[in-house]
């Protein structure tokens, strides 16, 4: 071997190693998104869970999970969350898109929990109050610092701190950390972590609402929560929110609540049209994420549920809904992206493994 030659050769075996070495350095990063619920509106459905959504942000070392963000947190989301063995002490932020029951129901019995198990400080955020419809302030932080006020009333608060001194004293509001942003038209930075990110922006359905989104090495997600369009009702461009589709420009991801057209005030379901019309309506979800590029559309907060015979007190028009249904209304907007009809503890990661 000629000495150039020897050189070439050492040179090479010096970039196999290099190139061998760098991915174990540095792990994949990778993201889930898991609807902890999927129920729409404030009644009960064979079981189903209220709105939530958890993102888990990591790489492979960690199973995606060195980050893990709850967005609200309606009816039984604790019951989903055990299922992926996730307890609430894991949370690092809760986040509210808005000040509704069926978004927030489920908030006492997390905290509950992680204040007895003695859990760190936990970021709440949401948007700063806001005055509603009738004068009245939507108020997460007063929401927040009340959440246990029925425990602490019955005693029990006080009782569980006679058996363990390092519980909190003023019982789990103490545990929060409440971050308050002023809902805007455009997208602002509202917490993060690292090299992950979360933004946030105004929506129109109750005075007060935000929708979120976040960004990461790994990819993004839009998370509408029940984002509808500024004008309530017809005529209108779309029932989606412009907002959100600013927010939602080249996401990976969108999670967003959808009511079907069956449920319409054409349909004659006498659903009322103001709940109707403040919210994003499946086939104009499925045209907004094809307009901003989203390669995966996830529709939660199903309105009627999959295979109600009655959504709320209303019954649905021609009978039950199936899956197809909810995947024919998305079809039809042309969107040719991944479509997830949701059904609680639908995941979704990527990268796709
Ligand atoms: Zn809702």
């Amino acid at each position: 071997m000629d000495t150039r030659r020897f050189w070439i050769v050492i040179v090479l075996m010096g970039g196999m190693w290099l190139s061998v070495g760098a991915p174990i350095a540095e792990a994949a990063p990778c993201l889930i998104v898991t609807l902890t619920g999927t129920q729409g509106g404030p009644s009960v459905f064979n079981g189903q869970a209220g709105a939530g959504t958890l993102l888990r942000y990591g790489d492979d070392s960690n199973d995606c999970g060195a980050v893990k963000l709850q967005f609200d947190a309606g009816r039984g989301t604790n019951m989903r969350l055990s299922q992926i063995d996730v307890t609430p002490v894991q949370l690092n932020a809760i986040f509210f898109t808005h000040m509704h029951g069926d978004h927030t129901e489920g908030f006492a019995d997390i905290i509950m929990l992680r204040w007895y198990m003695k859990g760190p400080k936990i970021d709440i955020v949401c948007s700063s109050d806001a005055t509603s419809a009738l004068g009245v302030t939507n108020s997460c932080r007063k929401y927040v610092m009340h959440i246990a006020d029925a425990f602490v009333q019955s005693g029990e608060i006080a009782e569980r701190r006679s058996e363990d001194k390092d519980r909190l004293a003023g019982g789990p509001a103490d545990l929060t950390n409440v971050i308050t942003f002023d809902p805007k038209d455009e997208p602002q930075v509202v917490w993060s972590s690292g090299d992950l990110k979360v933004s946030a922006i105004r929506s129109t359905h109750i005075a007060g609402h935000a929708s979120y989104r976040v960004d990461t090495p790994a990819g993004s997600v839009v998370i509408g929560g029940d984002a509808c369009n500024d004008v309530l009702a017809p005529p209108r461009t779309s029932s989606t929110s412009d907002q959100v589709e600013r927010l939602a420009k080249g996401v990976d991801i969108i999670v967003h609540s959808t009511i079907h057209p069956v449920l319409g005030p054409d349909r004659g379901s006498g659903f009322p049209p103001l709940s109707y019309y403040r919210q994003s309506g499946t086939t104009d979800l499925g045209a907004m994420a094809k307009r901003v590029g989203a390669k995966h559309l996830m529709l939660t907060h199903l309105a009627p549920s999959i295979g109600a015979v009655i959504h709320n007190r209303w019954k649905v028009p021609g009978g039950p809904l199936t899956e197809a249904d909810y995947r024919k209304a998305v079809e039809a907007s042309g969107f040719t992206g991944n479509i997830i009809v949701g059904t609680d503890l639908a995941s979704l990661r990527i990268p796709v493994k």
